[in-house]
């Protein structure tokens, strides 16, 4: 199944020549996540890619929490990080992992280093450090703190670990290169003083391990062999393995690159995404216009689909802006297999039938997919009053319309060919009926010699129930506000209407029914907290049925 996105991918033929030359036995892979926010699709990119090499190998991923920095970590987005990647299909009873289970390790580690003289305690502040740091046409230079006895160094440290400095007073720095050409080689942070409490840890420290020093330590402790990163972590590479050679780890875990997913209308960083909730531009992390997994999930869209999408976007070292179009293909073709069929009127005009009497009622059965009979049927009714959707009728048609207009037929969907007669207009000019008249003889049979240009949905008044439906567009107006350093400057202002309609009222006795596709309209799935909120049944429009070439659409 998935033979395309194996062999496309660079990183298994890295694997494969590995096992070739027998330099590996076991294929272990990680996820580690930092807990400060949910997880997008962006992540999903990286959790297939983690968790099919596992499977492929008979190998394992685990899922790690990279939790050694307190400032934003949160027991809620832990929990809401494992349910994400359990609704995905990945992590089935498993156990799971915790960078700040290995505090202990490290700290002991970092002792190591101080011992072989490859870290020392430095004081300068957070500016000086940068400062100090140089650029890439400026060498850096050494700090004063840089040659302290390894004594002093283990006492300040212990002094440190024990609290007697403020935050950013002292910091551990690995004794590397301070004119490297990589930046990253000139004496990193290993450690810094937080006097925050950890979600898990609580008081216990406040010294914390900064992401170079825990993220290869981590992988060794959990003797993962391939620790997969996106692009940005390219230059730390070398600090990842300069860090395992002189702590003298055997069997060292290696590290490799992908490019991260950038996906057109939407940013893909928890800290932009972070922005978005706080500054209450959307109702929350799983709002579902956000590209989180959760806010996709409560869009309607699948795991599946998600799976699909990843294994279509594949593996590459280069950066690309995935179009939109490709992720809604996705869900489109999952949707279109599972999603129950029935009708739903968005933007209701009443009309009335004026050859029917008032207590005509013919119930009509459907199929509620029309390939797949083991998705059933359900009931519709047809009488003499029924709503059809607003843009379905025009007083005024251009030659090209194949809708309804005076003097014209369509075909009811599922059912008979009406023929509009006159409107009735309300005193502000808005038409308020169409009056029509039916054709008996017309019931999913087309008589000889007619030409009925349109099928359109409609519902029975008698069988409808009112619901809302919230119709959404892209959060942004620009096709690529990552690269924009104000991306807040881009905000679709229209990125959700609301629209109050009717749905079968037979919808209601098919409680197991979770995907729908509303005739004509699209997919949508009911949304719970909405629902709830409003007193009224209330969707989520997952997407439109066929590409569209304008997302501003709705
Ligand atoms: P963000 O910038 O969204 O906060 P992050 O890298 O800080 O992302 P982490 O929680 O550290 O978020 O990410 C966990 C893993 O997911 C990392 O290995 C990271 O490389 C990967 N990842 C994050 N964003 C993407 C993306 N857009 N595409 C592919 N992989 C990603
Ligand atoms: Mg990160």
């Amino acid at each position: 199944m998935q033979k395309k996105y194996l062999k496309k991918n660079f990183l298994f033929k890295i694997i494969n020549n590995d096992i070739k030359k027998n330099k590996i036995k076991k294929i272990n892979t990680r996820f580690p996540p930092e807990p400060n926010g949910f997880l997008h699709i962006g992540h999903a990119k990286s959790i297939y890619l983690n968790f099919n090499i596992a499977k492929t190998y008979h190998g394992k991923c685990n899922l790690r929490f990279d939790d050694t920095n307190p400032k934003d970590e949160k027991k809620k987005f832990v929990h809401a990080i494992k349910k994400d990647i359990q609704w995905l299909g990945y992590l089935k009873n498993k156990k799971i992992f915790y960078a700040s289970e290995y505090f202990k390790k490290m700290y002991k580690y970092a002792i190591k280093l101080i011992k072989k003289n490859l870290a020392y305690v430095d004081q300068l502040s957070k500016k000086e450090i940068k400062k100090y740091r140089g650029t890439l046409k400026k060498k850096g230079i050494n700090s004063p703190y840089r040659n302290r006895s390894i004594k002093k160094n283990l006492t300040l440290f212990k002094k440190m670990k024990n609290r007697k400095f403020k935050s950013g007073e002292m910091c551990l720095r690995a004794k590397i290169n301070m004119k490297s050409n990589n930046i990253v080689m000139r004496d990193p942070v290993l450690y810094r003083i937080k006097n925050i409490s950890h979600y898990r840890t609580k008081k216990k420290w406040c010294i914390y391990p900064t992401y170079d020093f825990s993220q290869c330590l981590s992988d060794a402790i959990e003797k993962i062999t391939y620790s997969l990163c996106s692009l940005e972590f390219l230059d730390n590479k070398e600090l990842y393995t300069w860090i395992l050679n002189n702590l003298n780890i055997k069997n060292q875990p290696k590290q490799y690159e992908f490019s991260r997913l950038n996906l057109e209308y939407t940013v893909l960083s928890k800290r932009k995404l972070k922005d978005l909730v706080k500054k209450k531009i959307v109702e929350g992390w799983n709002d579902p216009r956000m590209p989180t997994l959760s806010g996709l999930k409560r869009r309607g869209y699948t795991p599946q689909s998600i799976r699909n999408f990843c294994k279509k976007i594949g593996i590459s070292k280069k950066n690309h802006l995935i179009e939109l179009k490709l992720l809604e293909h996705c869900v489109r073709k999952d949707l279109n297999k599972i999603s129950h069929r029935f009708m739903a009127v968005i933007n209701p005009i009443k009309i009335i039938i004026t050859n029917l009497c008032k207590n005509y009622n013919e119930e009509i059965i459907v199929n509620n997919h029309p390939l797949y009979s083991e998705h059933g049927k359900h009931k519709i009714y047809f009488n003499k009053t029924i709503y059809i959707d607003e843009s379905d009728f025009k007083e005024k048609p251009t030659p090209t319309y194949k809708r309804l207009t005076i003097n014209k037929e369509i075909r009811l969907r599922h059912a008979y060919i009406i023929k509009a007669i006159k409107i009735k207009k309300n005193f502000q000019g808005k038409i308020e009926k169409i009056f029509c008249t039916y054709d008996k003889n017309t019931l999913n049979k087309n008589p000889k010699n007619r030409k009925v240009t349109g099928v359109i949905h409609w519902i029975s008044k008698k069988n409808s129930i009112p619901a809302k439906f919230r119709l959404f567009q892209p959060i942004f107006t620009i096709k690529n506000p990552n690269n924009e350093k104000k991306f807040l400057k881009y905000i679709n202002k229209n990125s959700i209407k609301t629209k109050n309609g009717f749905i079968e009222k037979d919808l209601l006795n098919h409680k197991k029914i979770k995907f729908l596709q509303f005739e004509r309209e699209g997919y949508f799935l009911v949304d719970k907290a909405e629902t709830y909120k409003n007193k009224k049944i209330t969707f989520n429009k997952t997407i439109s049925l066929k590409d569209k070439k304008n997302f501003m659409k709705t």
